[in-house]
């Protein structure tokens, strides 16, 4: 399986380097990416969160929501869409015949209109939570405008007994390739998962919003800018289960970092790492070849 990483559309918060702890000031827009992954299979594509898709770039005030616009201002390039870099992979979007999700927010589920003819992969609930729309932070988040591929939705509970690494997992999604698995990390979001990759002998995790900033990975001493503090604390759904999958997360890499590279959706530090080219780019340098594993 061939790995492909992708920035769908990048989030320019307020409050610059409280947010990033990379940008110079704090009156600039700071920059946070969507990291999301192709999985080139030898069939078929499968791709591994959405980020914003071409209806979010083509009129975001009718599916987005003003706050979240206000806070993030997300940069609408429709080249940055998933959709418009397979094609420049050479690919089209009908070859993508699977989309596994990390959870419904707006940031990641952007692109699922995109690919009306995938099937869509999550925790149940995830699905049932986001539907019912419970409080208003919900209804900023969770974005129905973005949801009409929802007949195409197969949801999953973590079976007793299925391990991966000591976590949870779910191993077997419909159609998927037995390389991928669900891995659910709760606390951002109730039905919250990792997305856990089979790359030869090691493993890639998609941590999604599991965590925020690279830092917050260190075993010693975690960091995380005050910004992304505030931010996680605000989208939190169970802080308890959160912080307590973040030190999960810490140990495993500790234990296991030769065998499985963990990853953020939104640190460009890492995006950088694992795709071995700027999380800023214009679309040309996609055609720079991803960071092989070893
Ligand atoms: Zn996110």
């Amino acid at each position: 399986m061939r790995v492909h990483h992708l920035n769908c559309i990048s989030s320019c918060p307020l409050g610059g380097r409280v947010m990033d702890g990379r940008t110079r000031s704090v009156l600039a827009r700071g920059r946070l990416c969507c990291h999301c992954l192709l999985l080139e299979g030898d069939r078929s594509l499968t791709l591994v969160d959405t980020g914003f898709g071409l209806g979010d770039v083509a009129d975001p005030g009718s599916r987005l929501s003003h706050f979240f616009l206000t806070l993030l201002r997300p940069e609408f390039r429709e080249e940055l869409t998933a959709v418009r870099q397979i094609e420049r992979l050479g690919f089209a979007a009908a070859d993508v015949s699977d989309i596994v999700l990390t959870h419904l927010d707006f940031d990641h589920a952007g692109g699922l209109d995109d690919f009306p003819g995938a099937r869509v992969h999550m925790l149940a609930i995830e699905r049932d939570y986001a539907l019912q729309q419970a409080t208003w932070l919900d209804r900023q988040r969770y974005r129905p405008q973005q949801w009409s591929t929802q007949s195409n939705w197969q949801v999953y509970d973590p079976r007793a007994g299925e391990r991966w690494f000591g976590f949870d997992c779910v191993r077997e999604m419909n159609g998927v390739a037995p390389e991928v698995l669900l891995v659910p990390l709760a606390g951002h979001t109730l039905g919250h998962v990792g997305v856990a990759v089979q790359v030869g002998s090691r493993w890639l995790l998609q941590a999604g919003d599991a965590y925020f900033h690279h830092r917050e990975m260190d075993l010693e001493r975690p960091w995380c800018t005050p910004g992304l503090r505030f931010y996680q604390t605000m989208m939190e759904q169970d802080r308890e289960a959160r912080l307590h999958n973040q030190e999960r997360l810490r140990e495993l890499k500790a234990e296991r970092g030769g065998e499985v590279d963990i990853f953020s959706a939104h640190d460009l530090e890492e995006f950088e790492r694992l795709s071995g080219r700027s999380a800023r780019v214009p679309e040309e340098a996609l055609s720079v070849e991803s960071a092989p594993m070893r």
